[in-house]
């Protein structure tokens, strides 16, 4: 039996994920991919797993094994008071609120603000993900302009002078495809737009504590508080697989957001939230933190080199300070799919970067390149046969 029949309207426009069907290929034997968007594995703090579990069940006893409240486990959203507050972001336990990873908060922010046809301005290129949870809702999306320094922020000026958006999705540190990273004037800029206009910011932050140089900027949020919904999540510094995410917004919209996810899973896995709790509590976090970064650094200074060293002198690429992401761009004309599937056949895979924007024709000429997951060998050789496969493509 078929049951396609039942699917509803708005799940058929969805169709299947074409970056999905391209990417199956990345799985095959003796592929290096450059194309995920995970952590390392040697970033878990594995050593520290069976205290923390020993800890949490001598603490909590069966309460972390129980039904718990849907804004979050007590303890978690107490830690992450001073979590945040090093961020620079002031909130008390009550306001922080806890999800399923980043992408939860996502989900119920467009449950809870998107109606079929909605404007949601979001930056050109933007995370794939938000978008994979905006989508259901079915709204329109406005883009907005980039350049090496994020948002520009008169692109958002003109998007809510001229559009009516339900909110403005953004990734201001390090972001998801590009690395590129806002800087603090932007920062305010954006910030007195947000407030003029009234409008809501989705600020989301999974990386900024991933910082390899450089110094710390302060999230949006610090400068227009009542305008913005900050996310952030455990997933880069402690295990994604916990799916531990947490938001700090508006009042009147965070009581729906809570209200929906009673819908989707009641709350976050109550275990998973002890033991993270734990980890911020007992400084572990502290510890971890800079293994993460002395992960990381070497792996992404090694990618920068071997772009400097092979990449041909008409492609130009970010140079972020922290993260996961580069992001590259040839010259008008070259076509990155076109460029994976001869890499694939080398070995080696990358994103295509059009699959980052909402309008279809652009970023034709981009790729997004991850290094969180190979070593520095691997990744100067990867890059190398990538140059090699794109001079054969330009000549
Ligand atoms: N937002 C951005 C920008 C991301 O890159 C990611 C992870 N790839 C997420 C949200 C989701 O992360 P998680 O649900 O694991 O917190």
């Amino acid at each position: 039996m078929d049951f396609t029949h039942l699917l509803a309207d708005r799940t058929k426009t969805m169709g299947a994920s074409a970056i999905r069907e391209i990417l199956k290929v990345v799985s095959q034997p003796g592929m290096v991919s450059l194309a995920g968007g995970i952590p390392a594995p040697e970033s878990f703090p594995m050593e520290i797993m069976g205290e923390l579990t020993a800890k949490v069940i001598d603490k909590y006893a069966s309460g972390a094994f129980q039904y718990d409240l849907t804004e979050g486990f007590p303890p978690l959203r107490t830690a992450l008071v001073t979590y945040l507050a090093q961020k620079g972001i002031q909130a008390t336990a009550d306001e922080i609120m806890i999800a399923s990873g980043s992408q939860g908060v996502l989900d119920a922010v467009a449950k809870v603000l998107i109606a079929k046809g909605d404007k949601i301005a979001v930056e050109a290129p933007t995370y794939l993900g938000a978008l994979q949870a905006f989508n259901p809702y079915e709204p329109e999306y406005v883009r907005m302009d980039t350049d090496d320094d994020g948002l520009i922020p008169e692109s958002l000026e003109q998007v809510v002078q001229t559009h009516k958006v339900k909110f403005i999705y953004l990734v201001p540190t390090f972001q998801n495809p590009t690395g590129r990273t806002i800087p603090v004037a932007r920062r305010k800029r954006i910030a007195e737009i947000v407030q003029q206009y009234e409008a809501l910011l989705i600020e989301d932050d999974p990386y900024s504590a991933l910082r390899y140089r450089g110094e710390n900027l302060p999230p949006i949020r610090t400068f227009a508080p009542e305008h913005v919904l900050y996310i952030s999540t455990l997933s880069k510094v402690f295990a994604p697989g916990l799916r531990i995410g947490f938001y700090v917004g508006p009042p009147a919209i965070s009581r729906w957001m809570v209200i929906v996810k009673q819908g989707v899973d009641l709350h976050t896995n109550t275990f998973s939230q002890a033991l993270a709790a734990e980890y911020l509590a007992g400084s572990y976090l502290d510890q971890q933190l800079p293994k993460i970064v002395n992960l990381y650094r070497p792996k992404q200074e090694a990618m920068l080199t071997a772009l400097d060293k092979y990449f041909p002198n008409n492609f130009m690429w970010s140079k972020p300070e922290g993260g996961m992401f580069i992001w590259a761009e040839g010259p008008q004309g070259i076509d990155a799919e076109e460029l994976y599937w001869k890499a694939i056949e080398k070995k080696v895979a990358f994103v295509p970067g059009k699959y980052f924007y909402t309008q279809p024709g652009e970023g034709l000429a981009t790729m997004r390149l991850n290094y969180t997951m190979s070593d520095e060998a691997t990744i100067d050789r990867a890059i190398k046969t990538l140059s090699e496969v794109i001079v054969k493509e330009l000549r």
